[in-house]
């Protein structure tokens, strides 16, 4: 496995890779790997013929007042779980490797980062995809690989890879959670046991939306009723930042599910914002 810094040489690595034939797979991550991160891996492994990865907190996706500074970081635990998953490469630049003096270019994908994380977070995913594009560009890779446990960032990034007719496949894989159901996340560990055990109401919701589904509801107000019901038995640890319905490609709210629809939620308990989502289905 090799550690890469700087852009130049990651260009010119993954540039030789493709000279020889081969297929490049590629998980960008901002470290503090957990299951969820090993879990695109893997599958990278499988579909690639050099995996590459990047470690990169990346400064431009976090508003002011939010957790830049405190995102926990592990390089040394990270470098030990990447070796076991069969990566080749791992990409670590500096902010200032990515971001020189001078940068002012961004890329915005417009409608589908408007609601859920977008309405809360703004410029969020404009980081978000300024970061991906250049890492796409620096590392190349004919397949990329995220999770839809952030789904408005998966269906951002398909956006721009087709409106900039960027020459890369990019594949979503499933939510990795922890045996109770929480999904993983790196910020799951600034939960206490006690806010650990309430972040459960995310995914405990999440179900009976599905619940409900499966016994044939439909109408979007209903089912977040119930959603709301279940994070408000948490009483004041757990704020509902967003709770909603979406078409499961526009992000717009719905009113009623008609074929597929994602439910999103951003709940912050105690100083913890946490997301979650689930598709429906009409079978
Ligand atoms: P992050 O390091 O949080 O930026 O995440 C890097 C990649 O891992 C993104 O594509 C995330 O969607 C994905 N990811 C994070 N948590 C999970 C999870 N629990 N299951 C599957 N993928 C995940």
């Amino acid at each position: 496995m090799q550690l890469i810094v700087q852009t130049k040489e990651m260009q010119r690595r993954s540039e030789q890779h493709r000279r020889e034939g081969m297929s490049i797979a590629f998980v960008p991550t901002m470290g503090y790997l957990h299951e969820g991160h090993l879990s695109l891996m893997r599958e990278g492994r499988k579909r690639g013929d050099v995996l590459v990865i990047s470690i990169f907190v990346n400064p431009t996706q976090f508003g002011p007042g939010e957790d830049y500074d405190s995102y926990p970081r592990d390089m040394k635990q990270d470098l030990a779980l990447v070796q076991s998953a069969g990566v080749d490469i791992v990409f670590t630049p500096s902010v200032a490797e990515i971001y020189p003096e001078g940068f002012q270019t961004f890329v915005e994908v417009e409608r589908v980062t408007q609601n859920l994380c977008g309405a809360s977070r703004p410029h969020h995913f404009q980081g978000v995809t300024t970061v991906v594009a250049k890492l796409f560009n620096i590392v190349k890779p004919h397949r990329a690989f995220f999770g839809q446990k952030d789904y408005q960032q998966l269906i951002t990034i398909k956006r721009m890879v087709k409106d900039l007719n960027m020459d890369i496949e990019v594949i979503g894989m499933p939510t990795t959670r922890e045996h109770d159901g929480l999904a993983m996340s790196s910020r799951n560990s600034y939960l206490n046991p006690k806010k650990r055990k309430e972040a459960l109401c995310l995914y405990r919701s999440l179900l009976k939306a599905e619940e409900i589904f499966g016994q044939g509801e439909r109408n979007a107000s209903t089912i977040l009723q119930e959603i709301r019901r279940i994070i408000e038995e948490q009483g004041n640890s757990a704020t509902i930042d967003y709770a909603k319905v979406c078409d499961a490609h526009t992000l717009e709210d719905i009113d009623e599910i008609k074929k597929e629809a994602v439910i999103a939620l951003a709940v912050t308990i105690g100083k913890t914002r946490l997301i979650d989502n689930i598709i429906l289905k009409e079978e």
